[in-house]
């Protein structure tokens, strides 16, 4: 358990249930399974419940084995587009569920959209599986403002309760259009790659790590902690950095625990990543 460190929790979409707002992300992790499970654990025990998997990753069994027995997870994974026809969506839940080990997946999502099966097929198995207790919640990725719009119509009655795309303090696409759009109908925004892959840490971006870096050590916090907490600091957003060493999950979990300034954040937004 890390010590002094004090988790913010936000409403999943309006469903009145809260996950925290550092979850754990586990794309590409596997190389090292044993570390990779230590570091989810850790994550675990400092209170954080959401980890975010894909059936496209390969570590649902790693989540598996990280979860096995602990109460409070909110676990998260992902059917892939070429699964999008009715009885493939039914069997990737299936198997899912079975390579986490669970009773059941709490917010089941589609990975990317898939024009070529209509969204109607697709949601309608969704639905099943929330109507048969497989899933408890709907949530997209990758989902445009319009594709989101099309997906939820497609719905009878349930609601598509978050979105998950690219943004951190590099790519700012959901800026446009999508931050606004969730702020405004409770939706919420699950920001994926919220530290840009790595990127911070490459020499192109050195002017925006020092900024990052500066604002950090008025707070006692690393420019990574700050890249985080200025992207949960706006309302629908939660954010799944993925870590497999116990020094950077100790750094994400301690993203959580303090306000950045307007000051800040004006001045975060004021810089233009290249
Ligand atoms: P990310 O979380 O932005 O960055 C991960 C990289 O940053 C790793 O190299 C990691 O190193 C390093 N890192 C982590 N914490 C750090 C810290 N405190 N200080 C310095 N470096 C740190 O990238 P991501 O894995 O692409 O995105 C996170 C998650 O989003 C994925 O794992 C996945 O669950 C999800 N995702 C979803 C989609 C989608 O289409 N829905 C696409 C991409 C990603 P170590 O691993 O060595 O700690």
């Amino acid at each position: 358990m890390l010590t002094g460190v004090t988790l913010i929790y936000k409403e999943l979409g309006t469903t009145g249930e809260k996950v925290s707002a550092i979850g754990i992300g586990t794309w590409k992790m596997g190389s090292d399974p044993e570390g990779d499970i230590s570091s989810i654990r850790l994550a675990l025990d400092s209170r954080v419940s959401l980890v975010d998997t894909a059936e496209m990753y390969g570590t649902e069994p790693i989540v598996g084995k990280a979860i096995a027995g602990r109460k409070g997870v909110f676990i998260a994974t992902k059917v892939s587009p070429h699964h999008f026809r009715h009885d493939d969506v039914i069997r990737a839940c299936d198997e899912s569920i079975r390579k986490l080990g669970v009773s059941h997946i709490d917010l089941y999502q589609l990975h990317w959209p898939n024009s070529s099966i209509p969204i109607s097929e697709t949601m309608r198995a969704m639905e099943e599986l929330k109507d048969s207790g497989r899933i408890r919640h709907i949530g997209v990725s990758n989902f445009s403002v319009k594709e989101f719009e099309e997906a939820q119509s497609a719905l009878k009655g349930s609601r598509i309760v978050s979105n998950q795309v690219e943004y951190s303090v590099l790519v700012r696409e959901p800026e446009g259009e999508l931050l606004d759009y969730c702020a405004r109908n409770g939706i919420t925004l699950i920001a994926y790659s919220p530290l840009a892959r790595g990127a911070l840490r490459q020499k192109k971006y050195a002017k925006l790590a020092e900024l990052l870096g500066d604002i950090g050590k008025e707070y006692e916090k690393s420019a990574e902690q700050v890249a985080l907490n200025w992207l949960i600091g706006k309302k629908p957003v939660v954010a799944i950095p993925k870590s497999s060493s116990a020094e950077h999950t100790r750094d994400n979990v301690g993203a959580a625990d303090f306000e950045l300034g307007r000051e800040d954040i004006s001045r975060i937004n004021d810089f233009l990543p290249q």
